[in-house]
């Protein structure tokens, strides 16, 4: 390449860039042109409006909720590493771009969505199901020919894996053959494991969303989503649906996005590697009845994500010995992990899902949804195994 004539701003799908590792995508996606005196990072517009007189011209910007430049950078960083010939489309938190993504269930039509998968999102089933007379169907996505067996007549397939709060691996390939094969379309939730460790689209998906509130910003201090696609059909309705409804992202919270997106790669680096080791400590604790993780080669969804993804994620499903009042008990007595909802932070954090009178009643009542950061794993040890010692010293009433 002639690096002395100026590259085009933010070009993800360049030769030379897609020849790079996604670690280094992360670095490098969305960055202005490298001319002399030119910005490294992308500068923050904030105007709601533009300067414009006469027919607006294809592509022209006029208004913000239709489009801003302080967008643009973050959503090619983010197709570049998920692999989407288009251009991401931002939306202000994921519930919002789960939302337009749903909406390709015609009424009356039929999606099948995860039995275990972000609450929100199967609220969200339901209340199409009673205001658009949607059927929906739940599965079990760990078991594949009982799921692809619900694919009769569906619009649309609804894909988390691993699953929230369970840590389910679905054979994703599998899906999207039968799904594609029932004339569905198929939507994956790729929030929990990041672009770097799996990639839908390329597993033959037909979009993808993210909260990129969790790890993509990483720092638990935006709330912000993100929709992607190879299908410049499917593109253009989601970003219409963005413009019609107006769920647009701030200028700020794309920028902070785009800044923590330049450490993704050391993030879920130290976090998974954080989260496979208290996971194979933890099986072996006496205060431990179970623990789901699918680094563990004893884990249910090992050989699936093993097969499909470049890692295991950093979400731990740990059930202590006692219940719900000992599981309760571990959230009260940690004092370095956050007792906290959300994940994908920076900070460790964890909570006991049933909490919730909402989480679905096959969620083990005594499940601690752990999110794993990237803090010295040792010390995220001592005060896991400090708080599960209490519990067998002092038994909960339950
Ligand atoms: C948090 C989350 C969402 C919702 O995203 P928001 O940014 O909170 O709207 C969707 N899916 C998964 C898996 C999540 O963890």
């Amino acid at each position: 390449m002639d690096h002395s004539s100026p590259e085009p701003a933010h070009a993800p799908h360049d030769r030379h860039e897609t020849s790079l590792s996604r670690a280094t995508r992360a670095v490098t996606s969305g960055r202005p042109a490298r001319t002399g005196g030119a910005p490294v990072n992308p500068p923050v517009v904030l105007s709601s409006t533009y300067v414009s007189a006469g027919v607006p011209q294809p592509g022209e910007k006029l208004y913000t909720r239709a489009g801003t430049e302080t967008w643009e950078p973050f959503e090619q960083a983010v197709a570049d590493l998920e692999g989407a010939s288009e251009p991401g489309i931002v939306f202000a938190s994921g519930m919002a771009a789960i939302a337009a993504v749903l909406s390709f269930v015609p009424d009356g039509g039929t999606l099948v969505v995860p039995r275990h998968a972000y609450q929100v999102t199967l609220g969200f089933a339901d209340d199409l199901a009673a205001r658009h007379g949607v059927r929906v169907v739940r599965v079990d996505v760990a078991e594949t020919a009982a799921t692809v067996a619900a694919f009769e007549g569906a619009d649309l397939v609804w894909i988390e894996s691993p699953t929230n709060p369970m840590l389910e691996v679905a054979d994703v390939p599998a899906l999207v053959d039968a799904a594609h094969r029932a004339g569905a379309l198929v939507a994956v939730d790729n929030t929990f494991a990041t672009p770097l460790v799996q990639r839908p689209l390329e597993l033959g998906a037909d979009v993808v969303v993210h909260s990129v509130t969790k790890y993509l910003a990483g720092h638990s201090d935006v709330v912000l989503g993100l929709a992607a696609t190879s299908s410049p059909h499917l593109a253009e309705q989601i970003r219409a649906y963005r413009t019609l409804h107006g769920a647009v992202a701030g200028p700020w919270e794309v920028w902070l996005a785009l800044r923590g997106l330049r450490t993704l790669a050391l993030r879920v680096e130290r976090a998974q590697a954080n989260a496979a080791e208290l996971a194979r400590r933890l099986q072996t604790h006496p205060a431990v009845a179970e623990v789901r993780h699918p680094s563990l080669p004893t884990d249910p969804g090992h050989a699936v994500a093993a097969r499909d993804m470049d890692g295991f994620g950093a979400i731990l499903g740990v059930r202590p010995r006692g219940g719900a009042a000992a599981a309760d008990a571990v959230v009260d007595a940690v004092r370095l992990w956050v007792p906290a909802t959300s994940l994908g932070g920076v900070e460790s954090s964890l909570e006991r899902r049933r909490r919730f009178s909402t989480e679905s009643l096959t969620v083990p009542d005594d499940l601690l949804r752990l999110s794993v950061g990237i803090e010295d794993v040792d010390d995220l040890w001592a005060d896991l195994d400090g708080a599960l010692n209490r519990i067998v010293a002092e038994p909960q009433q339950s």
